[in-house]
């Protein structure tokens, strides 16, 4: 029983079941991948203020070990980048988790309350403190959630999460996000996608970069890293996790949990599962990127907007079934087209003019008068 690298044969590590790793040869792997997505995509400047998101999960821990790793570098590896941290809270036990892991660090951390997004603006909080409590914005935000099913509400956390980093990047003077997904998060990210109406987006979704904003780009640097290669990394490094977190998310079943099981049940006994369906990530879609010319984008999500689509889509599959049965029962000559547009407003509200197709539908679904009315009436 020796290392593959290098031939050691202390404190071995065993990956996918069959490869030996010393610890020394598995940290640096570990680090070369997350180094290695940086590097090879060259768009990092010297000096940018980066702001780097955590979760105080695992794929969190270790994305602040390694920033922190890089940065005390001394030589021509060191990542040279102005990180500034931030965690959105969502309940006070993992914020303090996340405060004391940033102070072992010796780094600062911003963290304002989610429920933030029900308000069009926000102001950069206190460093190192609690969010300063709104009863009204937390009360209108638990509201909006409560109106929604669970993968919808899923689909939505997303979209607010990821609306929140780009506006405190804005605040906070960043250019660029790092955010902390592993190859199984984004392979489950991709089923999902696929799932719910997304598939068009998942470029930006799973992909090393997400540069739907126009001056915000969200950078994904664990990208090529497994969750089992997290696991492993924090128990040899010793590093502490809130581990009260894993059993809050399995509270509701939606299909985001479901697709989330079947990809780590597969995963368990078939270990090329998610690297297979990362590879078929990177071959869908690069189009958007290419296409220089702006589009109008929706306004939850960001993604293009393209009303004049030749392809038969889900919506026309789903607008022309609705119009068939509706037939059925009226026998009457109606024009399709005006059908068409009837039904496209009624069950799926906004669609292709402010949001896309899985937003329209979410948007659709929820109780409307939850949702923050600033969203949809933005002058565009
Ligand atoms: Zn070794
Ligand atoms: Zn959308």
């Amino acid at each position: 029983m020796k290392c593959k690298k290098c031939n050691s044969s202390s404190a071995l590590i065993i990956l996918r079941k069959k490869d030996l790793y010393c610890r020394e040869c598995f940290l640096a792997n570990v680090t070369h991948k997350f180094r290695s997505s940086i590097g090879k995509n060259k768009i990092l400047g010297k000096a940018d203020n980066v702001l780097i998101c955590l979760s105080g999960k695992e794929g969190s821990t270790v994305l602040l070990d390694l920033i922190n790793n890089a940065l005390s570098l001394d030589n021509h590896k060191k990542l040279r980048i102005t990180p500034i941290f931030l965690h959105l809270c969502e309940n006070y036990e993992t914020i303090k988790n996340v405060i004391e892991q940033c102070q072992k660090y010796n780094y600062d951390l911003y963290s304002p309350h989610i429920s933030e997004y029900v308000q069009s603006k926000s102001h950069i909080p206190i460093v190192n403190s609690l969010p300063i409590v709104n009863n009204e914005l937390i009360e209108e935000y638990n509201n909006m959630q409560n109106s929604m099913l669970p993968t919808v509400k899923d689909d939505f956390i997303t979209n607010i999460k990821r609306t929140l980093y780009i506006r405190y990047a804005k605040l906070l003077n960043c250019k660029y996000i790092f955010t902390g997904e592993t190859t199984t998060t984004l392979a489950t990210k991709l089923l999902v996608n696929l799932a719910i109406g997304r598939g068009s987006q998942v470029q930006s979704d799973v992909g090393f970069l997400d540069s739907r904003d126009m001056e915000i780009k969200i950078i994904r640097p664990m990208k090529d890293i497994s969750e089992e290669e997290l696991k492993l990394y924090i128990n040899s490094k010793n590093l502490k996790v809130n581990d009260k977190q894993t059993s809050k998310e399995n509270e509701h079943t939606s299909l985001q949990t479901v697709i989330s099981t079947f990809v780590s049940n597969l995963q368990e006994n078939f270990p090329s599962t998610i690297s297979t369906i990362c590879k078929t990530a990177d071959k869908i879609g690069l189009q958007d990127e290419c296409d220089n010319e702006r589009h109008n984008t929706c306004v939850i999500c960001q993604s293009i907007l393209k009303p004049d689509e030749k392809a038969i889509s889900a919506l026309d599959a789903t607008s022309i079934s609705k119009i068939v049965s509706l037939r059925k029962h009226t026998d009457s000559g109606i024009d399709v087209d005006m059908e068409k547009n009837v039904i496209n407003s009624t069950i799926f509200p906004y669609i292709h003019n402010r949001l896309c197709y899985a937003c329209s539908r979410n948007y659709a679904e929820i109780k409307q008068s939850k949702i923050p009315s600033y969203i949809i009436e933005t002058q565009k």
